[in-house]
């Protein structure tokens, strides 16, 4: 398996609580490199358009009024399998659910503020990265 990058987002219930470095050290401790990383408030277009792929579902309105209400910070990881490997150390979308030690399963509030957010596929995370990386800012 060849190393492959994917996008995360540690999600604003997360930066709110100061738990950038304690979710960056999960992240680093299951292999994964962090080859890009910035903070930043995104802007109501910016996540709409980002989850636009559930822009049908009922929780649609709240999840882009939390996604914007503070900041975030938006990572590219490098890693072997990294896109798989994220999901698993992200741990499934409702903490309830989530294996113990996952980063949800330690730190997210609920299934909405869930802490990260991680590409689902290889070619979803080539096109979150490019939305929010130009190619200088990633250093390998
Ligand atoms: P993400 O895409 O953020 O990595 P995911 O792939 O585990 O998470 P998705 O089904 O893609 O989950 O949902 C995107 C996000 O929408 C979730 O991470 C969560 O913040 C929110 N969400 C999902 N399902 C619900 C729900 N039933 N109620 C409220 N919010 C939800
Ligand atoms: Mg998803």
């Amino acid at each position: 398996m060849a190393t492959e990058r994917t996008f995360s987002i540690i999600k604003p219930d997360a930066t709110r609580r100061n738990l950038t470095g304690k979710v960056n050290a999960v992240l680093e401790a299951a292999g994964l490199r962090i080859v890009a990383q910035k903070r930043i408030q995104m802007t109501q277009a910016q996540a709409e358009a980002f989850y636009g792929v559930h822009k049908e579902r009922p929780f649609f309105r709240d999840l882009v009024t939390f996604m914007i209400s503070g900041p975030v910070v938006v990572q590219v990881l490098e890693g072997e399998n990294a896109v798989a490997r994220n999901r698993e150390v992200m741990g499934a979308t409702d903490p309830k659910k989530a294996d113990a030690g996952t980063i949800r399963a330690q730190f997210a509030e609920n299934i909405e503020a869930n802490s990260v957010h991680g590409s689902d596929s290889a070619e979803n995370a080539a096109t979150e990265i490019a939305y929010f990386f130009s190619g200088i800012e990633l250093v390998g």
